[in-house]
């Protein structure tokens, strides 16, 4: 009986393959299973079609980040009195946030406020303030004014200067007309007071590269671009490239090698890890911050581990938006091995998460260490002794 079914097996896998189907030695063999098919029910949108994964796998929700966080990304609501302080505090505690920047950076009248707001709550070391530039109209003799606020405003109590916004390289024009560009010489004084009061200048540069590229079903952010249409910028005539804004940020860089310089969102080289490696190894100033790319590094997680093992003096913890519930996803793609689970932004990513497993040692300087480096102003209580 056992030797039938061999004998048979042998004449099956043997057998003349069919002709049918075959294509000129190349592609499939036969037609692929669906081919030529239409489904029979109407297909959902991409919006409607959220499959249950069946996936069985062991899962670890991460309420609270293992160790003391500082989150050099916040966007926190505005901090008009001692109360709002406490009550966003208040928030923070179960994530494990130490301290948040309010990166709505604020200037002069307004700057005073919120720090005034923070030194009367409970909580006087858990927000810290940014100071902003105004860059709507940098004409001739602007950077000296700007460095002199600058310089005003750390002494009233601000730790840095941002988020400078992507409307910087973007959008905002000189008063003859042309893109203020990065690396414009005016700004060169501005910088070179940052690099001299030892503060980090946290900066948001372009957007993501597929917001410069056609808006088409092959285009990775189409539905965030079809939500959102401030965030197109193919139109040539009225926008810089993506690599135009790389080239000059890339100069502004080179230029001033003493000043601390943040790129949010991890410069949106977060789908090219070894382009970012390149820039790091390139400007020892420069560091960066994890905001809103979340779904960059949780679909590479081998690459993002050694990514994060190697520049690990360099990468801060930041968010964004600041919606406290959203903090855990951060954490559990950072401290676990978990494998293909949600993202909490369907138009940032289609696709499901997987956790980068960091060492402790990692962890701890993304998390809070490397902060307290770059930010001198910042207490170190609360935080583990290394
Ligand atoms: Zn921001």
């Amino acid at each position: 009986m056992r030797r039938t079914v061999l004998v048979l097996a042998v004449a099956v896998l043997s057998a003349p393959l069919p002709l049918q189907g075959q294509r000129e030695g190349r592609g499939p063999f036969r037609p692929r299973p669906a081919e030529g098919r239409d489904p029979e029910v109407t297909p959902p949108t991409i919006r409607e079609y959220k499959p249950r994964s069946t996936l069985v796998v062991p899962q670890h929700q991460v309420p609270r980040a293992r160790f003391p966080v500082v989150d050099i990304h916040g966007h926190p609501p505005t901090l008009t009195g001692p109360d709002i302080v406490d009550r966003i505090v208040e928030s923070m505690d179960p994530l494990n946030l130490r301290v948040i920047v309010q990166a709505n950076g604020r200037s002069g009248p307004s700057l005073k406020q919120s720090v005034d707001a923070i030194r009367a709550s409970r909580h006087p070391d858990r927000i810290v303030m940014f100071t902003t530039l105004d860059l709507r109209s940098v004409g001739p003799g602007a950077g000296r004014t700007l460095a002199a606020q600058l310089e005003a405003d750390i002494r009233a109590g601000a730790l840095g200067v941002g988020e400078i916004m992507k409307s910087f390289g973007l959008f905002f024009r000189k008063p003859d007309g042309s893109r203020l560009k990065l690396d414009d010489t005016e700004l060169d004084a501005v910088w070179e007071t940052a690099a001299r009061l030892k503060i980090p200048v946290f900066i948001h540069v372009a957007d993501p590269a597929e917001f410069f590229e056609p808006m088409d079903y092959k285009n990775e952010r189409w539905l965030e671009l079809s939500l959102f249409p401030d965030r197109r910028y193919q139109d040539r005539t009225r926008f810089p490239s993506f690599e135009e804004l790389m080239a000059e940020r890339d100069r502004m860089l080179l230029k001033h090698p003493n000043t601390v310089f943040v790129l949010a969102h991890l410069g949106w080289h977060g789908n090219d890890l070894a382009r970012l490696g390149r820039l790091f190894d390139k400007h020892p100033n420069l560091y960066t911050e994890v905001g809103a790319v979340l779904y960059d590094i949780g679909r590479q997680p081998r690459t993002a581990h050694d990514f994060f093992v190697k520049y690990q003096d360099r990468i801060l913890f930041g968010k964004d938006s600041y919606q406290p519930d959203e903090y855990p996803y951060y954490w559990r793609v950072f401290e676990t091995n978990d494998e293909y689970f949600d993202y909490y932004r369907d138009y940032h990513a289609f696709w499901k998460l997987y956790g980068i497993g960091l060492p402790d040692a990692v962890l701890r300087k993304v998390y809070f260490a490397n902060a307290l480096r770059i930010m001198p102003g910042l207490q170190r209580a609360g935080f583990p002794a290394n």
